[in-house]
Order: C-alpha cells, then structure tokens, then sequence
C-alpha cells in the first residue's frame, strides 16, 4: 500500500481549506463519509454562509482564548477576506457586522475545489478508526484502507448528522489518550420550565432583547418558538449559558417606568411591541393590564422586571437544531503554533473538533479557515 504525506479527515470547511494551502509537492488525500464535499458549508447561512465578521476578537470565542489568539494572528480576518478577494468571492455586509457570500456559498465551495483539485478524494467514505504504527498512520474507513505520515483530523462537531456530521474525530483523539470535552449542542434554541411556557404561546413573534447571561451581554433579536425560544439572540446566549439563570430585558431601548408616568393610556398599548407579546408580558410579570396612571408602586415594581426578567431555562432543542457543537480536543493537548497532538507526532485537530466554539456571526467559519491555515503551513 502507497504511503501518502497527508491524510485529511473531512472535507468541510476547514479539511478543504487546509487542503488548499498545503504544499502542492505533498500527496494528500481527503477522505468524507459524504458523496460530496462541503455539505454544511453549502447550507449554512441560508445557502449564503456567514463566512466571518468585522470585528473578530478572542472574546467572540468560547474555550482557551490563547489559543484563539495564536490562531487568529497566524490568520486573520482581513487574510480570510484577502483570500476570498483573491479569489474573486463577492460578499456582501449585513447588519453592518456580517459578512456573507453575495450569490450563494457555492463560491466558497468553489474556489476550495479549485485549490484541492491535485488531491485525491475518498468520498462515501465513513472513517471508522486510526491507528499508528512505526510512525506510519493506517486509516480505515468501511470499505478501504490508507497510510500517511501525517494526519489532519478535521471532522467537525456532532450536530446535524444528516450533513455528515459524527463524533469520530473525538473517537479518534480518545484512541490515542488524548483528552477531549464530550460535544454538547451550542448556538441553538433552548427549551423552557412550565413558569415560561406563555413563552410557546408566542411561538412566531419576534423583539429584540438584551440578554445577560456568564457575564456576557447580548443585544439582538429574540424569536418565541413552538419548542421553546430561538433566534440570534438567544442561539448567542445558548453558548454561554450552562445551568441556572440568564436576564432577559424585553425593553432595552426605554425606560418603562418613565413611558408609564402620567401617560392615560393601556399599558400594554405603551409598551411598543406587538400587543399579543405586550399583553403576555404583562402577565408573565403579574400586572393587569389598565391605564397607567392606576398603576400601584407595587405594579411599578413589578413592571421594571421587564428590564430584567430572570429564569432558568429547561434545557436545549438537541444537536439536530444545534449549529454547532461545543466541546472537543482540549487545547492543553495540542501545539499553540501548529495544533498537532503534544502526544501524537504527525496527528493534527483543526475546526469544530477542537475545543473552540465561536459566537454567531461568523465565527466558527473563521476559526475553521484560520486552525486550517495555520495546520497546513505546519505540516512538514
Ligand atoms: C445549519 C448550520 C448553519 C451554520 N451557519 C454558519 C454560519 O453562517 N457561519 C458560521 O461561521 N458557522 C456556521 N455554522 C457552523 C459551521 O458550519 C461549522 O462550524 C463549520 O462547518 C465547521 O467546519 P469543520 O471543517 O470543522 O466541520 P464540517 O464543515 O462539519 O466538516 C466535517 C466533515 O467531516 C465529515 N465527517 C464527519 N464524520 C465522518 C466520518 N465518520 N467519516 C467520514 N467523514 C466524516 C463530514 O461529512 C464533514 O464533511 C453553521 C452550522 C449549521 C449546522
């Protein structure tokens, strides 16, 4: 059996992206469980994707935020949007922060199988274990085997299995005693205790909130959803959020209090959201609905909790709805400047399967494409 140089595990974004910038002198060969490449890429974002943001900071990052740093500054943002102008990718800016493909994510995919075009590919390929012998990798996926000196495992996080998605690359890491976090679901919707199922009668509507959860503070819009409560605001949330309390405001952008004083009319018609959600949100507080200026201190007091309405949530809506997976190699086991395994020579973990989950917006593309660069000019 030929020995290749490099065996990459996956091609989604950051198997791909690793691919096309390592040197074009070494054999590689890209292994996927899937018929095609770049299957989460595709859809991700609408079909759109969100490649990246103007702003990305280490503290736009859940995990060990040095390791962020050493990675982002090997490859930054403006080199990930370097890249794509390179490559004739046109982006547009939403929200003034995001950026996302103009046409469809198809461009992205696009230049990526350009890149890897001298690679070879094993697609429909499910991997199934890795071993090392001598310093030889073997690879065996369920219908074939294959040897490399040096390995990427870049298969990403748990959620969406329909997209291809496994727990391999934690599989993987185990067998070689190397010390992952078990995935759980991130950046998804969260479910809510019986106190706040008036929330799922709301299902449909939208506000934007502020939201206080891990010492962070999230300002976006927050969807009531058949299941629990979603939409950007709360998939941010869901990253930080473990157990216990998080602070909603539903009225970030005035004061209550002063909109109430001398003001002759509803409350629920001075609060400016959709009366159905007004009129709930009253009752979640436990003020009826009357004319403001018959609002009893004890009412007042009850109506700032608007500004700050705590409660645990339930749990989350699962890895099917999940975005991405936190959790993953632990940083303590890999090369700041390389992101090989300490443990095992010539082994590799970039993308979602190492610890490092980025807030919504971008991250998690950027911290895919920035671990693959920095990988692919490592590996010698
Ligand atoms: C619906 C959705 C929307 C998203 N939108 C955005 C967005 O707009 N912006 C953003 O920054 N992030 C977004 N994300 C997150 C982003 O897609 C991931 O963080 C990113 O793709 C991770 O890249 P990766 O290369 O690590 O993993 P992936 O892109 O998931 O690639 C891993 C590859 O490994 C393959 N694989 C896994 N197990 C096996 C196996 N056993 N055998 C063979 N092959 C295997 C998979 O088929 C896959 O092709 C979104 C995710 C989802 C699910």
């Amino acid at each position: 059996m030929k020995i290749l140089d490099v065996i990459i595990l996956g091609a989604g974004a950051s198997g791909l992206m690793c691919g096309a910038n390592i040197s074009k002198k070494k054999s590689v060969l890209i292994v996927d469980v899937n018929e095609k490449i770049a299957k989460k890429l595709k859809i991700s974002g609408g079909g759109k994707c969100n490649i990246t943001n103007v702003s990305v900071e280490t503290d736009n990052f859940d995990g060990d935020l040095e390791l962020v740093k050493s990675v982002l500054k090997k490859f930054s943002k403006d080199n990930l949007l370097d890249f794509l102008d390179r490559n004739r990718v046109s982006l547009e800016l939403r929200k003034g922060r995001y950026y996302f493909c103009q046409q469809s994510s198809d461009e992205i995919i696009d230049v990526l199988k350009n890149a890897t075009q001298k690679h070879e590919f094993a697609l429909n390929e499910e991997i199934i274990s890795l071993t090392k012998e001598e310093d030889i990798f073997t690879l065996n996926t369920k219908t074939a085997s294959y040897r490399a000196k040096s390995v990427v495992v870049a298969t990403g996080g748990k959620s969406f299995v329909n997209l291809g998605a496994s727990e391999i690359g934690l599989d993987i890491a185990k067998s070689f005693d190397i010390e992952v976090k078990e995935f759980t679901p991130a950046l998804v919707g969260l479910t809510v205790q019986k106190e706040q199922f008036w929330m799922k009668e709301l299902s449909g509507l939208s506000c934007h909130v502020e939201i206080k959860v891990a010492k962070r503070v999230i300002n976006e819009e927050m969807l009531f959803a058949h299941k629990g409560i979603s939409g950007p605001a709360i998939l941010s949330a869901s990253l930080y959020w473990r157990k216990g309390n998080m602070n909603i405001n539903f009225l970030p952008n005035v004061n209550i209090l002063q909109k109430v004083e001398g003001n002759k009319k509803l409350v629920s018609s001075v609060i400016a959201l959709p009366k159905r959600l007004s009129k709930e949100l009253l009752k979640a507080v436990g003020v009826t609905d009357k004319e403001c200026k018959k609002l009893s201190s004890e009412d007042k007091k009850k109506l700032s909790l608007l500004h700050s309405y705590s409660f645990a949530p339930a749990g989350n809506f699962g890895f099917t709805k999940a975005e991405v997976s936190r959790g993953g190699v632990i940083s303590n086991e890999l090369s700041f400047t390389s992101l090989e395994s300490k443990k095992v020579k010539g082994l590799y973990f970039i993308g979602e399967v190492v610890d490092i989950t980025g807030e919504l917006g971008g991250y998690n593309f950027q911290w895919a494409f920035s671990s693959a660069y920095m990988c692919s000019k490592a590996i010698k």
